[in-house]
């Protein structure tokens, strides 16, 4: 601004100039100097104070350029009843006391008059400063003011405390989450402010009262005034007086060092979380009772079933017995209600199976053994432990692996599992005379696994369901017997894997399963143990 000329001073906006002078000289050579300067002025001249206030009051002005010592009083008693305006003082007594005394009521310049009057020189450059003054005051004014409508208005509690942990302002969040006027907030205490229960030895109130040194706030606090650095999110749980009532509140405190006028600050924003951390601890609580659910119905399912086992080896065997003739002689009558004692059995064993089998699932990942295996050579195991299966049922099982497969990580047991029931499935829903192929290929870092036969297929609308435990597709007239848990087992399997499976089927046509494996062993998506158990739970109780 220094650096301005009178000259380009002048291209400006025109000023509004109100010149308090008693002297007639100096009013006259003011007026000389704005003429024969071109000053922009648009000026008045008042020749004493209480003229100079009868202008004020009806007109407006930029600037006032006022003489010290006039007739009726001095400028500062103009400096006093003026807000808003800069002054600029003029004075021939050219004393330091009376410079001070006019910077401290707020003149903004001051200017020595000299007896060949060139003060009246510096008149131009004080006056743009004066004027560029006053309007960065107003802006920071502005910003300010917006500064504390975003304080007032904003949705979490905000509160300004002193160094004293007095505080001096608060907003409106914090005067509806206390049900507190402000007058009960401000110039007093945080404790006192917030309504913090004085507890003797922590006996009411929270456990560490803000008037103990164990209190959160009161730590965050004076750590962020004696250190100047913020403190973040500390969760305190809190008895505090609403309404004359204690209420329990859990609130979440961060804390900002401020600097006012070189004073420090401490600003608080304050959030009420108390629903969140009940809502929290509600949900831990059901969670808890539903593990504790959950385990006993696992362990009572593992129970019951180990204990249907042992006697249901019993009758098997004495079924066998008595159908291999060991008891004595048997006649056609006998031996067609035994076969259909055995087939029951023998389907209640493989339920009971197929329940263990699904139970042991439930731990996920951590019951998988992870080891480099070589699928060609678990693939022709596959075959040679269904190769009697698929001759008996008159089915051509043949298996094909494409050259140079890598090794991959998998449960080999598990994957075995996965195979021999895919395999046996489609042996079972293909009539005689039928074929099922297996084969299998790289790619993109995945073996492709196909299980395709010529069998009697699965019906469109049932394809969604048939990974759902116990779903079996209906076959009027021709059943054939399962548990419905085999393709269940299947899929959670492969998802252990971080695989996939897909089927793909025509009915009369045959039925093709593609399973989707990893070479590098990834973890499955994640899956709670809670859902896992709440799977097992939907498969047992159907
Ligand atoms: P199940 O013990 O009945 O075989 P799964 O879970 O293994 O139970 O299979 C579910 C149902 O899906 C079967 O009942 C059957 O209807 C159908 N399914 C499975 N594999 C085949 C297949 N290869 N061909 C035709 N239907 C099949």
């Amino acid at each position: 601004m220094d650096d301005k000329t009178t000259a380009e001073i002048m291209e400006q906006t025109r000023y509004r100039i109100l010149l308090i002078e008693d002297d007639k000289l100096d009013q006259m050579a003011f007026e000389r100097f704005v003429r024969s300067e071109k000053l922009p002025y648009d000026y008045r001249i008042a020749g004493s104070v209480s003229e100079a206030r009868k202008i004020l009051d009806c007109e407006q002005f930029d600037v006032i350029v006022a003489d010290y010592s006039l007739g009726d009083g001095t400028a500062m008693d103009i400096l006093s009843s003026v807000e808003d305006l800069p002054i600029i003082l003029t004075t021939g007594a050219a004393d330091e006391r009376v410079a001070i005394e006019a910077w401290k009521a707020g003149a903004y310049d001051y200017i020595a008059k000299d007896s060949d009057r060139t003060y009246l020189k510096a008149i131009p450059k004080a006056v743009e400063n004066a004027i560029d003054r006053m309007k960065m005051e107003k802006a920071l004014e502005r910003k300010q003011k917006n500064l504390e409508a975003i304080f007032d208005a904003a949705p979490i509690g905000m509160l300004l405390a002193n160094e004293n942990m007095v505080i001096t302002r608060v907003n409106y969040a914090v005067r509806q989450m206390l049900h507190r006027d402000y007058p009960q907030i401000i110039n007093r205490q945080i404790g006192d402010a917030l309504g913090c229960i004085r507890g003797s030895h922590g006996q009411r109130g929270c456990e560490n009262c803000f008037f103990s040194s164990g209190c959160l706030l009161r730590q965050a606090m004076e750590i962020v005034r004696d250190l100047e650095r913020p403190v973040h999110d500390v969760e305190m749980y809190t008895t505090l007086k609403i309404y004359n009532q204690e209420t329990k509140l859990w609130l979440r405190i961060s804390a900002e060092p401020v600097r006012i006028d070189d004073r420090k600050y401490v600003l608080l924003a304050i959030d009420d979380i108390t629903e969140r951390k009940q809502a929290e601890e509600e949900h831990r609580l059901a969670e808890e009772k539903l593990k504790e659910t959950m385990e006993l119905k696992s362990q009572f399912i593992s129970t019951v079933s180990h204990e249907i086992r042992t006697p249901l080896a019993a009758i098997k065997e004495g079924i066998a017995i008595v159908l291999d003739g060991v008891t004595g002689p048997i006649n056609e009558g006998q031996k067609k209600f035994l076969d259909v004692v055995k087939r029951n059995t023998d389907r209640l064993g493989a339920l009971i199976n197929d329940v263990l089998d699904f139970q042991k699932l439930k731990s996920g990942n951590k019951i998988l053994d992870f080891q480099s295996n070589d699928i060609e050579q678990i693939l022709s195991d596959v075959h040679e432990t269904m190769a009697l299966y698929a001759k008996r049922s008159e089915v051509e099982l043949s298996v094909d692996c494409a050259r140079g497969l890598p090794k991959a990580e998998f449960d080999r047991d598990k994957i075995i599992q996965v195979l021999t029931n895919l395999v046996s499935n489609a042996i079972k829903f293909t009539p005689r005379q039928g074929r099922v192929s297996v084969n299998v290929r790289h790619r993109e870092g995945e073996l492709v696994i196909g299980i395709s036969d010529t069998g009697m297929g699965i019906p469109k609308e049932a394809l969604p369901k048939i990974f759902e435990r116990f779903y079996r597709v209906k076959r009027p007239g021709k059943e054939i017997q399962g548990t419905g848990l085999g393709l269940a087992i299947v899929h959670k399997i492969v998802m252990m894997h971080g695989g996939r499976i897909e089927v793909e089927s025509e009915i009369d046509r045959g039925t093709a399963f593609t399973v989707f494996l990893p070479v590098k062993a990834k973890s499955p998506p994640e899956q709670s143990s809670t859902q896992m158990d709440e799977l097992l739970e939907n498969s047992i109780t159907g």
